[in-house]
């Protein structure tokens, strides 16, 4: 048997802050993964630590989200670009604005990041183990005592005061998917690491945590359809950032969302059309500018509509708007109706706003009017689930009545509620969060230990 003051569930940044942070209280702490290589999704990422930049502004993006994580992650930013600047890994000086839309962050070099809380986790007399998935946890009384990890050599107990949760969410996992987020979700796209599949929130529930608000929302980015391949060097080049500037119609040919709103909502948005797909339309002009520019520092350069194309996806291009209804009328898209949204949206869009087709059209939307004018097919996709272990500002893991459940914490995209639709961030949110439940997981255990040795 193995002992240890913390045990934590999942390498990602999540897993890796809470492993950190809990050493660095003074635990002992056993950080558990199940992949032959550390850091999950935030291994693939981007790098962008961005959050909202003020609670008003999270209240307006995300109406719906937990106030109180959303205070308190916003709370804590600040700080916690400190503390991953005081390891020495890259951090942008200055901050990148209007991230999403609305949100502040840094430039960072994640895979720095995740070394440094690993090296804090082995610096505290701690261990960290791949290839030990984690699908049980022991609980003696009501209480989590340990978790049983299935390693290469038959299963393997780690016993603990305090466990973390922190396995990346439930967007791999299509009967999660399907019971939460809906009847056509178990066929998005999955733009995640392989282990997120919803450990975490299986070993809640059966812990006796209740379930999220947000459980049916999800991050992702359209991407082309359909796809030759999708693996994780197409997550970044394959996701069309400019679809905002875009005028995006389903089969039918009508908008049913405002695309200013931005990918990663109106990506899930299209889920319940036809087909759970639609086809973004838009000029030269946008194609030269938003689909070739760098969204943010780390997402990189490349010509999307081009890498679209390479990579299978249905496309057109015409001289003119006329032209271009043909082409995607013999994919299936009524040309009449079609017409009919785009003259609808240039009148709107003109007006300086209003009503095209369903939907409404922002005051700052721009018609496509420059030649020559594209059409992409495209199709939804999941990178982490909104939804999940309901926390409380300590990191704690909830039961349906908000209450504590003795020596359980959770953290990243294992919480939910933090965003809701509208979408918070997701490594600066992951790192804050586990900061928070590393910290209160080591109070828990010394406390506990300390008692014991008290009592004895
Ligand atoms: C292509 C891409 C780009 C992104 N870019 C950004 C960005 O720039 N900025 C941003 O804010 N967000 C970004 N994200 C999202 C961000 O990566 C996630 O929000 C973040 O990684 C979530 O952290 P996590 O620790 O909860 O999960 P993850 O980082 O996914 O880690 C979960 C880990 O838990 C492990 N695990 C699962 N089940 C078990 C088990 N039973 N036992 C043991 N281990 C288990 C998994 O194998 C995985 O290693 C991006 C994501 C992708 C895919």
């Amino acid at each position: 048997m193995n002992a240890f003051d913390v045990i934590v569930i999942g390498s990602g940044i999540g897993g890796s802050s809470a492993a950190a942070a809990a050493a660095r209280a003074g635990a002992r702490v056993a950080l558990l993964e199940k992949s032959a290589s550390f850091g999950g999704s935030a291994a693939l990422s981007a790098g962008m630590l961005w959050t909202a930049p003020d609670v008003e502004s999270y209240r307006r993006r995300i109406p719906n989200g937990e106030i109180a994580l959303g205070e308190r992650v916003v709370a804590d930013f600040a700080d916690a670009i400190a503390e991953v600047r005081a390891t020495g890994a890259r951090v942008a000086d200055e901050p990148t604005r209007d991230i999403m839309t609305f949100g502040i962050g840094y430039s960072t070099d994640i895979h720095a990041i995740l070394a440094a809380c690993r090296d804090a986790v082995t610096a505290a007399g701690g261990v960290i183990v791949s290839e030990a998935p984690v699908r049980e946890l022991l609980v003696d009384a009501g209480r989590v005592v340990g978790a049983v990890a299935q390693t290469p050599n038959g299963p393997v107990e780690y016993r603990a005061p305090s466990v973390v949760l922190a396995t990346g969410g439930f967007g791999r996992d299509p009967e999660l998917l399907t019971r939460y987020v809906g009847p056509q979700s178990d066929n998005l796209l999955m733009r995640s690491h392989v282990g997120n599949v919803g450990d975490g929130l299986r070993m809640a529930c059966a812990a006796g945590a209740g379930g999220s608000r947000s459980m049916a929302s999800y991050y992702g980015h359209l991407v082309p359809w359909p796809l030759e391949e999708f693996e994780p060097e197409h997550y970044l080049p394959y996701s069309q950032y400019y679809s905002g500037s875009t005028v995006f119609v389903n089969m039918r040919g009508e908008r049913f969302v405002d695309e200013t709103l931005g990918d990663e909502i109106i990506n899930q948005v299209v889920v319940g059309q036809p087909d759970s797909r639609g086809v973004l339309i838009f000029d030269e002009h946008v194609h030269l500018t938003e689909a070739r520019s760098e969204p943010f520092p780390g997402l990189g350069a490349t010509d999307r509509f081009e890498t679209a194309k390479a990579a299978g996806g249905l496309w057109a291009s015409a001289d003119t708007i006329d032209g271009l209804v043909a082409q995607v009328a013999e994919w299936g898209v009524d040309a009449a109706t079609l017409s009919a949204t785009l003259a609808a949206y240039r009148g709107a869009a003109e007006a300086g706003g209003g009503w095209a087709s369903g939907a409404p059209v922002a005051a700052d939307a721009r018609a496509p009017q420059t030649a020559p004018f594209h059409a992409l097919m495209v199709q939804p996709s999941i990178t982490f689930t909104f939804g999940g272990v309901p926390i409380s500002t300590r990191g704690e893991a909830l039961d349906p009545d908000g209450a504590p459940i003795p020596g359980l914490y959770a953290a990243g995209a294992d919480i939910g509620g933090l965003s809701n639709v509208g979408y918070a961030g997701g490594l600066a949110p992951a790192y804050i969060t586990g900061r928070w439940a590393g910290r209160s997981a080591a109070r828990a255990a010394l406390n506990e230990t300390s008692q014991e040795r008290t009592h004895a």
